[in-house]
């Protein structure tokens, strides 16, 4: 029986409630609140049975989150906004003494940059003040932390090469649309790739590699080495690890409506001047761009994420492919949402209920691949992301030095 705040009730935020929702023995009383609370008000009515209270919070600012901390009392905080807020919502559950969970890493308004420096650096007040945070549990980061994690536990004694490969088979109808908030998605995919090997990090022009991949009931797709921040967290968990990179496809469409806004300037984050007001040109971008939520209904198709591993096992070497395929439609008939909010707010909400249920808890802040992953992967099939795995078989591309 706990106390639950989420906070955002964009597209990831919807999916969270809504399963949340439905697990009243984990989540016995849950608030919803969000920058706009109608958005918090409609999800409400959707489920009904007076199971979510909503409020409104502005999370960038830690005195109102304070406030609504001490009035609600939560056990945990679950991060459903935007990666700004972060470090915000951390500060407010240290002075509420709520545990955290978030499903991507900081990052600052000012700067396209993200890496968990910000946030592994609140450890020791976590520690001292008997709370956890739980870092990137959604489905990248998130599930792939876990999947790897599950992958050394029992088919490997080291791992050596991490493949992170992420496709989006879908199609939702929309000349241009990001899966997920538009000012986050083009920020991580217009800055430098970067990808681990031989003990350092390699930076490359943005989007500047890709390669063919056969995704599972998909198909071949090109797909783009991308930096993902799972990297960072994996390589420093497993450091038996020789090469990490993460790899994601784009259609030609995307692509070219992206350069198009990129050589218009449209993507830039330095603020301009615009009829004697300041504007960010992303920013403003965001603002005309279809929601993430608003995506699902006529949404066809399905995802594919998945980790391919090679690495040793007993001194022999073993090729491992882990993976869940995800229909958008199947999606929507479970929460209304589409395919990617539903991947990353179904592991967010068992991420929370690990926590609470006390399979993973312990003082400090983690990242998912740090706890044993069999209880997690024992029960994410029953909420909507079942799982396959194939042991020296089919590779999904082939690209070894040994
Ligand atoms: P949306 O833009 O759909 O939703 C974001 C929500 O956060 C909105 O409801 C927004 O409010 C709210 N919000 C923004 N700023 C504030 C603020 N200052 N105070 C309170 N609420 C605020 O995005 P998504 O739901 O698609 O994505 C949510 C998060 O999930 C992002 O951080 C994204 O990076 C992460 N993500 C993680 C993935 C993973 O696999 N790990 C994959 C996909 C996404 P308003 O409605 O007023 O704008």
């Amino acid at each position: 029986m706990s106390k639950v705040i989420i906070i955002g009730a964009g597209g990831v935020g919807n999916v969270v409630a809504k399963k949340c929702a439905r697990e009243p023995k984990v989540f016995s009383e849950i608030l919803l609140a969000s920058r706009t609370k109608s958005k918090c008000d409609a999800i409400e009515k959707e489920i009904g049975n007076n199971r979510l209270q909503t409020a409104r919070v502005d999370a960038d600012r830690v005195a109102e989150l304070v406030d609504l901390f001490y009035n609600y009392k939560p056990d945990l905080v679950i991060n459903a906004a935007l990666p700004y807020q972060d470090l915000t919502i951390m500060e407010a559950c240290l002075k509420c003494k709520a545990h955290y969970l978030d499903t991507a890493n900081y990052e600052p308004k000012n700067e396209a940059k993200f890496e968990y420096k910000w946030q592994w650096d609140y450890n020791e007040r976590f520690k001292n003040a008997g709370i956890m945070a739980l870092l990137g549990c959604g489905f990248d980061p998130g599930v792939t932390g876990v999947y790897t994690a599950y992958a050394l536990k029992h088919h490997f004694d080291e791992i050596h090469y991490l493949d992170i490969i992420d496709c989006n088979g879908g199609d939702h109808g929309k000349p241009f649309a990001t899966n997920f908030n538009p000012e986050i998605n083009i920020r991580e995919i217009t800055q430098k790739g970067k990808f681990w090997q031989s003990g350092t990090w390699h930076e490359i022009p943005p989007m500047s590699i890709h390669r063919p991949i056969d995704y599972p009931n998909i198909g071949i797709r090109e797909s783009y080495l991308l930096y993902h921040e799972e990297l960072e967290s994996l390589v420093k968990n497993i450091p038996a690890i020789k090469r990490a990179r993460f790899w994601m496809t784009f259609g030609e469409a995307y692509i070219h409506h992206l350069q198009v806004l990129q050589n218009v300037g449209m993507t830039s984050i330095e603020p301009i001047d615009y009829d004697g007001r300041e504007i960010v040109p992303l920013q403003f971008l965001k603002a005309v761009l279809p929601e993430p939520s608003d995506l699902g209904e006529n949404y066809s198709g399905e995802t594919s994420i998945g980790c391919q591993i090679r690495g040793v096992k007993e001194d022999r070497v073993r090729n491992y492919y882990i993976w869940n395929n995800c229909k958008h439609q199947d999606a929507w008939k479970d929460v209304n949402g589409q395919g990617v909010s539903y991947t990353t707010g179904v592991p967010a909400m068992l991420g929370a209920k690990m926590m609470l249920t006390d399979k993973w808890m312990k003082p400090g802040v983690y990242n998912v691949e740090e706890f044993d992953p069999d209880p997690f992967m024992n029960e994410i099939g029953n909420y909507g992301l079942p799982w396959n795995e194939i042991v020296n078989g089919r590779l999904a591309f082939d690209d070894y030095d040994e």
